[in-house]
């Protein structure tokens, strides 16, 4: 170890650090190098039953409720505060967890700042209404907690995406227990930190580490839970809503994509190749919203190709903490998977114009930029989410066989226009079948911006004043007067 990094990390549950109710500890290891960081005690069902429980009497004591919204609205200033005066310290832990270059690692602080900051600003003005019904009649609707709010999230952003659900629940008087993910943990402690320094009473946010199938499975199945945010892939999202379903539990579902660009032949190439810098080389392509396909004009085809595969040579690999472009994987496992779909793209006809192996040589788990052409609309690799820096590129015709391969797949989380003509990017914006459509960059948009899929990338939508509708149950209360 040795890293600077605590050794051994405890769950969170009422309000004090505790061992798991078994001995077993979860490794986390450096993406970087390889190298073991730290070990985090890992919770098992009896564990998630003890979060639970303290975040239900938490929530039926009305300590919760007792605060005002204006006070709530301090408290999270205060966690936003504390998440920004520790970002230095933070932002290394990032690094180290998910292999993220430092200065997005610091970016990912602050947005989690600012979700408490855009939520705690929201937590007094959670208006309801009050509908006429005409003499002796008085009605008026109040936005009500559901109770226990369980949100388990991924590995690639995870202390953004525990902040804006947390931030959301408690603005809303949820109390919330969070299942960190068992790849990249640490950062979400400061969560745990920050809302203790800031006076969330004990139970109001309860923040543990376990396997999905053991941890994940019974936070999901829990009786208590009255409600559930899951950020992660499709297939453990099918499992989370079979477990939800049983007990009618509402859920908020944030799963992954296969998002296109559009580049039709107006389009300017410097705006496509900012985009594939961000949008699936940053992060190592970690992400939910890559833009992972790219659907170009015959016209401007070549050109594209080799442009964005120059653009993909001239990025630097190496470690996050150093701040280079391309940056680990998260997993020897998820190495293997990526460098698996670019195996089978070539043998499925694609060429690898650059990258598509391993980068050898090295102790982490590094895959180089890659970009894939002569990909066809049938091809896996123009189908399914590699989750990797890996860049598939297609070709089309006219404007609506573009709009259909970019539709064609299951997914429907992001898609993207480029073209300098505002009526066409409109006319795609409406033709796309995106939860988000970005014209002529990627990724714009903060916590302003709700955020969410169509399709099989999920429903329900986090970010924005949207996001706070999935946290609350609206009652309508009718009283005769007259
Ligand atoms: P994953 O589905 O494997 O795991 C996500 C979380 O679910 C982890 O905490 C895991 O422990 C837990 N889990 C696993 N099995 C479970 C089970 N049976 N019951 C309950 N919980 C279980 O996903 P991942 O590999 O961590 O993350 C990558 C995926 O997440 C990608 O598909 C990506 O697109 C998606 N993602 C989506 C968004 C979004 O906002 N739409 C954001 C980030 C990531």
């Amino acid at each position: 170890m040795g890293t600077g990094v605590k050794a051994y990390w405890q769950n969170f549950i009422n309000g004090k650090w505790v061992d798991g109710s078994t001995a077993g500890r979860i490794a986390v290891d450096n993406p970087a190098t390889g190298e073991i960081i730290a070990e985090v005690a890992e919770a098992t069902e009896d564990d998630v039953n003890s979060a639970v429980a303290a975040a239900r009497a938490c929530y039926v004591s009305r300590a919760l409720a007792r605060i005002t919204p204006a006070q709530r609205l301090q408290m999270m200033m205060r966690v936003a505060a504390y998440l920004r005066s520790h970002s230095e310290e933070l932002a290394p832990i990032v690094v180290m967890d998910t292999g993220k270059r430092i200065r997005d690692a610091r970016g990912e602080v602050e947005m989690a700042a600012r979700y408490f900051e855009y939520y705690g600003g929201a937590a007094d003005k959670l208006e309801g209404t009050s509908i006429p019904l005409g003499d002796g009649f008085i009605n008026y609707t109040v936005h009500c907690p559901f109770g226990v709010s369980a949100q388990i999230v991924p590995w690639n952003y995870p202390l953004i995406i525990a902040a804006r659900s947390v931030s959301a629940a408690f603005a809303t008087g949820n109390a919330t227990v969070v299942k960190v993910p068992e790849l990249a943990p640490l950062s979400v402690y400061a969560l745990a930190e920050a809302c203790a320094a800031a006076g969330f009473p004990p139970g109001a946010v309860n923040i543990i580490c376990g396997y999905g199938q053991t941890a994940g499975a019974a936070l999901a199945g829990h009786r208590d839970v009255n409600q559930l945010v899951f950020t992660g892939s499709v297939q453990t999202g099918q499992a989370i809503l079979h477990s939800a379903a049983e007990r009618v539990v509402p859920c908020v579902m944030e799963l992954g994509g296969k998002s296109a660009g559009v580049v039709f032949p107006d389009a300017d190439i410097k705006d496509v190749l900012d985009s594939a810098r961000a949008g699936i080389f940053q992060h190592a392509g970690q992400v939910c919203s890559a833009m992972s396909r790219l659907v170009v004009h015959e016209s401007r085809y070549d050109e594209v190709v080799s442009s964005v595969a120059e653009m993909a040579e001239s990025l630097r690999i190496g470690a996050g903490i150093d701040d280079h472009d391309i940056t680990p994987v998260i997993s020897a496992g998820q190495l293997d998977r990526v460098e698996g779909y670019c195996l089978g793209a070539v043998q499925q006809g694609a060429v690898a114009v650059t990258g598509g192996r391993r980068a050898g040589n090295r102790d982490g788990y590094f895959m180089p930029p890659t970009v894939i052409a002569d990909v066809t609309a049938g091809m896996t690799i123009a189908n399914e989410e590699v989750f990797g820096p890996v860049l598939a590129i297609l070709k089309y015709d006219t404007p609506e066989q573009a709009i259909a391969i970019a539709n064609g797949t299951d997914y429907g989380l992001a898609a993207g226009v480029f073209t300098r003509d505002v009526a066409r990017s409109h006319w795609a914006a409406a033709a796309l079948e995106a939860g988000q459509v970005y014209v002529n960059q990627w990724h714009a948009g903060g916590v302003e911006t709700p955020f969410g899929g169509m399709k099989k990338s999920g429903f329900g939508r986090e970010k924005g004043q949207e996001a706070l509708m999935n946290y609350v149950q609206t009652k309508s209360v009718t009283l005769r007067v007259g």
